[in-house]
């Protein structure tokens, strides 16, 4: 599914705006465009475009809502950088994990408590493998590595 493009920010309410991103990341750090509040940086919030376009490529985010997302990638793609998973198993598990189609399954479009849910579905898992294996010796996950 498209997401449209912030015009009105959904922290503080108001307009949200294109602009170079090096009013985020400091001159010199320039990458290509984002939206973001008019209020910022007193409304930490913004979204970063699909390179080349004017097409926002998550939903606008808060300081907070950025490092959740950022831990979601932590845990989510090294299952299909290192874990064996190809990406397009490994984008599944996020749609059944939360009950959403796999096109709408992109963590740049995710809320706090569906990044926690993932976080949660991946670690889980690991966790008790790790436990089981610790204690019994025998390698129940070859994704535990
Ligand atoms: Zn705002």
């Amino acid at each position: 599914m498209d997401i449209e493009n912030p015009t009105v920010c959904r922290y503080c309410g108001e307009p949200v705006y294109l602009r170079s991103s090096d009013k985020i990341y400091g001159s010199g750090l320039d990458y290509g465009l984002v939206y973001v509040c008019a209020a910022y940086p007193t409304c930490d919030s913004y979204v970063g475009v699909y390179k080349g376009t004017n097409k926002a490529n998550g939903t606008l985010a808060d300081k907070e809502l950025r490092g959740w997302r950022t831990k979601t990638h932590k845990a989510f793609d090294p299952l299909w950088k290192s874990h064996g998973m190809t990406r397009s198993e490994a984008c599944k598990f996020l749609s059944v994990q939360l009950g959403i189609e796999q096109k709408d399954a992109h963590i740049s479009r995710f809320d706090i408590y569906e990044c926690i849910k993932i976080i949660d579905g991946i670690t889980k898992p690991y966790a008790a493998c790790a436990l089981l294996r610790n204690r019994t010796g025998i390698e129940f996950a070859k994704l535990e590595r």
